[in-house]
């Protein structure tokens, strides 16, 4: 069995980044620049984007933080979105989701520019990326992309079962391990709240990958042996162990599904430190596209 290490791949793909931010300096080139929405103060939003914002500093981004409170309305939000789409030193932004409810997502997300849609929620990317195209591909599912790449996981032919479907991780990961290519060419089964036998279907699978959001669901007795098992859900869960009291837990209960799978990814420490890496990728992406034109 071995560990799937995000955050030792995530600290590998921000060096390599920031070589290239060194690069790009050294020619005189423009810096990228990654820029974010943040509407009121949601605790774990403002973690987010602190997250985001130290990130770029780490690999010599420039970054800009937007703020609004909580009542702004929806035009002026919307207005604030076509100002960064023109900004010429903006390559690509981000509007921290989610937004209040009076407020909607879609309308917001549409009006981004799709050439600075770094987090990949516009249509068009959503399209693009469901095409097979060049897209911006939203952080999490490319993330878990990239470590199944760097770890040089075989998916052609597996079966592969995908358990959650929202469109920011179930969704786009099923299109993406079912396209041509590599990472992909796997058969890909989605499920959600309402399958009824995700027992049976587990038990089947090559590869399994929980985003539901329900600590410890993916049993031992669900695995098959040599399986390989990506953890996506994070749950605060309460705990007297850890002076916080809470802890980061995962959709699999990792010390029975370990000894049977081949690959597996810890929580905390698996997809979750590749989404930063992913939004910094996009961004880097973003800028050269807008050099070449
Ligand atoms: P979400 O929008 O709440 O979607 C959860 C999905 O799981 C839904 O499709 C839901 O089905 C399905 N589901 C819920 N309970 C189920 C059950 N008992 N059996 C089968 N399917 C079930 O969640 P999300 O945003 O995709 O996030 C999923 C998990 O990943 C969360 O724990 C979140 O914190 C974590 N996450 C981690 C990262 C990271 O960086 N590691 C990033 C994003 C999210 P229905 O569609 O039928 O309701």
């Amino acid at each position: 069995m071995q560990i799937i290490d995000g955050k030792k791949v995530a600290a590998e793909i921000k060096a390599e980044i920031a070589l290239e931010v060194d690069c790009i300096k050294s020619s005189g080139g423009k810096i990228p620049h990654l820029a974010a929405i943040l509407v009121g103060h949601d605790p774990p939003s403002e973690t987010y984007v602190a997250g985001k914002v130290r990130a770029c500093e780490e690999i010599g981004f420039k970054s800009t933080l937007v703020r609004f409170d909580n009542d702004i309305s929806e035009e002026t939000l919307i207005n604030a979105v076509h100002n960064l789409n023109k900004d010429a030193d903006i390559d690509g932004f981000i509007v921290q989701l989610p937004l209040p409810g009076h407020i909607s997502e879609q309308n917001v997300i549409e009006s981004i520019d799709p050439a600075k849609d770094v987090d990949g929620f516009h249509p068009v990317n959503i399209g693009r990326m469901v095409l097979g195209m060049p897209s911006f591909i939203s952080a999490t599912p490319a993330g878990i992309i990239e470590l199944i790449r760097r770890y040089e996981i075989p998916t052609a032919g597996k079966a592969c079962l995908v358990i959650g479907r929202s469109n920011i991780v179930g969704r786009p990961l099923s299109n993406l391990l079912s396209l041509k290519g590599y990472p992909g060419n796997a058969t890909v089964t989605l499920a959600h709240s309402k399958t009824s036998n995700i027992p049976e279907l587990a038990l089947k699978s090559d590869i399994i990958i929980a985003a539901l959001g329900s600590p410890g669901f993916i049993t031992g007795e669900m695995v098959k042996e040599g399986a390989v098992i990506i953890d996506v859900g994070i749950t605060r869960v309460k705990s007297d162990l850890t002076r916080s009291g809470y802890k980061l837990t995962g959709d699999v209960k990792f010390d029975e599904v370990a000894p049977k799978c081949s690959y597996i990814t810890p929580v905390p420490g698996g997809v979750g430190p590749m989404t930063i890496v992913s939004l910094l990728r996009n961004t880097l992406l973003a800028s050269k596209q807008r050099i070449s034109g």
